[in-house]
C-alpha cells in the first residue's frame, strides 16, 4: 500500500480513532492510545509508540499514517520569536511563527498558523496576498502546525511539557473565514481538553472582513476572540487596502461585528497596521473614534513591517505616537503592539514562504 492509499490518522477524534481500530481489528483501547501518541506527544511514527505491541506497530504502519508537517527550516529573531517553514504532504509550505512570552521566570509560546497556503484576498501591503492564493488547508494540517511547531521547539528547548504552547492565533498565511470548515473543525480539535487542550479564550480567528464567516462563528457560541483586520475606517480607502471590502463594506462588517460583540460579550480586536502617510492622518483617527467608540473594541496599532516590492512606508515612530494619542485621547482602547520577529520578516503581513525563496 503507498502513502495515498494509507488512512489519515492526524485529526481524527477519539471515537473516530476507535472506528479505525475496530475496522483494523483491534480493541477500542488503543484508540486511546493512539490518540494521547497523537495529540499529546506529537508522534508522527508509529515504531515510537511504545506502549503498542511490535506487531500492532507495524501493522498500522501499513495502513495508516500520521501527517505532521514536515519542519524544514527555522529562523530566530533577536527577541526569542522563531519562524518555522513546514511542508505539508504535498510539498506545499507555509510559515508558522512562534512568540515567547515570559512571565514569573516561566516561559510559554502562542503559535501564529496558517489556515491556507497563500491567499485570495490580496490585500495591498501583504506579502502572503501578492503572492497569490494555492489552496486550503485541511483541518489536521492546521492543527498539524500547532503540533509540529510544539515538537520542534520541545526539542530545541529541551522541555517537553504540554503546556509548552498555551496560545493559537489564526492570523499566520490566508483568511481563515473563507476555509470556515476546516478551519472551525482545527478549532475544536486544538480545544480537545484530552488532547492538544488550548482554551476557547487562548485561540483568536482573525479575519479581513468575511462577514458570512462571522456570523456562522456566532452560531457556534465559543468563547474564541475575533479579530477584525480593519486598516482603513473609510470604504474609498478600505476598497483600496483590503479588496474584500467591496464585497462586505464597512458597515455590513460592523454591524455582524457589533451583534458577535454583544452576543458572545466579547471584545472584537480591531488590527491596524500603520502605513505612512496612507492611514495615519488626523482624519483616519478621527474616522476610528466614531466607527469604534460604540463597539467592544481593542484597537491593535501595528506599524508595518516593509516588504519589497510593495510601495507602503512605515511611519516615523513620532507619527505613530501622534497617532496612538489621537486614539488614546478619544476614549478608545488602544496598545501599541510591542515589534515582534522583524528582523526575521515573521511579522505580520510578511510572511510568504516562496519555494525559492531563503528564511
Ligand atoms: S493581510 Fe491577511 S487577508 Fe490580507 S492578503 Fe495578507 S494574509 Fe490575506
Amino acid at each position: 500500500m503507498n502513502g495515498q492509499n494509507k488512512i489519515e490518522l492526524l485529526g481524527m477524534s477519539q471515537s473516530e480513532l476507535e472506528d479505525f481500530v475496530t475496522s483494523i481489528s483491534e480493541p477500542k483501547f488503543r484508540a486511546r492510545q493512539l490518540y494521547k501518541w497523537i495529540y499529546q506527544k506529537q508522534t508522527a511514527s508509529f515504531y515510537e509508540m511504545s506502549d503498542l505491541p511490535r506487531d500492532l506497530r507495524y501493522k498500522l504502519d501499513e495502513v495508516a499514517q500520521i501527517s505532521l508537517p514536515r519542519f524544514l527550516k527555522q529562523r530566530v529573531s533577536r527577541d526569542g520569536t522563531r519562524k518555522f517553514l513546514l511542508e505539508m504532504n504535498d510539498k506545499k509550505r507555509v510559515e508558522t511563527v512562534i512568540i515567547p512570552q515570559t512571565h514569573d521566570k516561566n516561559t510559554q509560546y502562542t503559535v501564529c498558523i496558517s489556515s491556507q497556503v497563500g491567499c485570495p484576498v490580496g490585500c495591498a501591503f501583504c506579502a502572503t496576498g501578492a503572492g497569490g492564493f494555492q489552496r486550503n488547508l485541511q483541518a489536521y494540517e492546521i492543527v498539524g502546525q500547532v503540533l509540529s511547531s510544539r515538537r520542534e521547539l520541545a526539542k530545541r528547548l529541551k522541555r517537553n511539557d504540554t503546556e509548552l504552547i498555551t496560545n493559537v492565533v489564526y492570523m499566520g498565511m490566508g483568511e481563515p473565514l473563507l476555509n470556515y470548515d476546516e478551519m472551525i473543525k482545527s478549532v475544536y480539535m486544538l480545544n480537545e481538553h484530552k488532547g492538544i487542550n488550548i482554551g476557547q479564550r487562548h485561540i483568536t480567528i482573525s479575519t479581513a472582513g468575511e462577514v458570512t464567516g462571522i456570523k456562522k462563528l456566532l452560531q457556534e457560541d465559543l468563547q474564541v476572540t475575533l479579530a477584525i483586520s480593519l486598516h482603513a475606517c473609510d470604504n474609498e480607502l478600505r476598497n483600496e487596502l483590503v479588496p474584500l471590502n467591496k464585497k462586505y463594506p464597512l458597515e455590513i462588517l460592523l454591524a455582524a461585528v457589533r451583534e458577535y460583540a454583544e452576543k458572545s460579550n466579547r471584545r472584537v480586536t480591531f488590527e491596524y497596521v500603520l502605513l505612512d502617510e496612507v492611514n495615519t492622518r488626523k482624519k483616519d483617527a478621527e474616522a476610528m473614534i466614531k466607527l469604534l467608540k460604540p463597539i467592544l473594541a481593542n484597537v491593535n496599532l501595528i506599524p508595518y513591517n516593509e516588504v519589497s516590492g510593495l510601495n507602503f512606508k512605515r511611519p516615523a515612530s513620532n507619527r505613530i505616537n501622534q497617532f496612538y494619542q489621537w486614539l488614546t485621547a478619544g476614549g478608545l482602547n488602544v496598545t501599541l503592539r510591542e515589534e515582534r520577529g522583524t528582523d526575521i520578516e515573521a511579522a505580520c503581513g510578511q510572511l510568504a514562504a516562496k519555494k525559492d525563496r531563503q528564511m
